[in-house]
C-alpha cells in the first residue's frame, strides 16, 4: 500500500502540481484548499504525512500544527515563501518536521517527502537503536562515543550532546531556538553566539572542510540539519 499524504494549499495551481510529482513518485494524495477542509480530512480520512502551506484563508498552518501534534506524531513539512525565517522557525519549533521554500521543484518535494517517510517507518520500527551512522560519521549512544570514519574522535561533553541531538533527528532541521533550550535550558535566550561557537567547533572535528560543510548544513535564518544519506 502506497503512503497517503494529504497536501494542504489553497492555491489549486500548487496543489495540483504536488499532488502530481507525488503520483509520480508512487505516493498516494489527496488535497484539501482550507484548514477547516484540512481538519476534518484529518480526522475522517487517514493520511501518513501532512505537506502543509501555512498561508491558509481561514485558518494559521501554525495552528493545525499544533492540533495535529496533540495526538499524531505524523510527519508535517510545511511549504512556506521565501524569506519568511521566523514563520519557519515558528512553525518547527510548533512540531513541524521540515520545509519546503516556494518555489520548490519535483524533486526537492519528493526528495524531501521521502526523508518523511523514511521517519515514518523508523517510528514504527526501531527507534532506540544503539548506534546511528551517517556517511563516515557514527554515533554510539550507549557508550556517547562518536567516530569518524572508523576512527574514535574526541569530543567534549557538549559537542557530543548537541552531535548526539543530531542524531537523534537525522535529516530533520533543528531550530536555532531549539538547540539552545536543548543544550543550555530553557531560559538562557535566544543568545545565538555560543552555539556558533560549539558548532564550529564540532565542524572542526567532524568536516573534512568545515567552511563547507557535508554533514551538518546551516539552513540559513533557521537552523541547522544533519544530513540524511
Ligand atoms: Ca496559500
Amino acid at each position: 500500500m502506497s503512503l497517503k499524504i494529504l497536501v494542504v494549499e489553497d492555491d489549486r495551481q500548487i496543489s495540483n502540481f504536488i499532488c502530481y510529482a507525488l503520483k509520480n513518485e508512487g505516493f498516494s494524495c489527496a488535497a484539501a484548499y482550507t484548514g477547516q477542509d484540512a481538519m476534518s480530512k484529518l480526522v475522517s480520512a487517514s493520511a501518513d504525512i501532512l505537506l502543509l502551506d501555512l498561508g491558509l484563508p481561514d485558518m494559521d498552518g501554525i495552528e493545525i500544527i499544533k492540533k495535529v501534534r496533540e495526538w499524531s506524531e505524523m510527519p508535517i513539512i510545511i511549504v512556506s515563501a521565501r524569506d519568511r525565517d521566523m514563520e519557519k522557525a515558528n512553525a518547527l519549533d510548533s512540531g513541524a518536521d521540515d520545509y519546503l521554500t516556494k518555489p520548490f521543484s519535483a524533486t526537492e518535494l519528493s526528495a524531501r517527502v521521502r526523508v518523511a517517510a523514511r521517519h515514518l517507518n523508523k517510528l514504527s520500527g526501531h527507534a532506540g537503536a544503539a548506534a546511528k551512522t551517517v556517511g563516515g560519521l557514527q554515533l554510539d549512544f550507549e557508550k556517547r562515543l562518536v567516530y569518524l570514519d572508523g576512527a574514535e574522535l574526541h569530543t567534549t561533553p557538549m559537542e557530543y550532546n548537541l552531535l548526539a541531538m543530531f542524531f537523534k533527528n537525522i535529516g530533520k532541521v533543528l531550530t536555532t531556538s531549539y538547540i539552545i533550550k536543548e543544550i543550555w535550558g530553557i531560559g538562557y535566550g535566544t543568545d545565538t553566539q555560543a552555539l556558533r561557537a560549539l558548532m564550529a567547533g564540532l565542524r572542526r572535528k567532524i568536516e573534512k572542510t568545515p567552511a563547507a560543510p557535508r554533514y551538518i548544513l546551516t539552513e540559513i535564518g533557521v537552523g541547522y540539519r544533519l544530513v540524511d544519506e
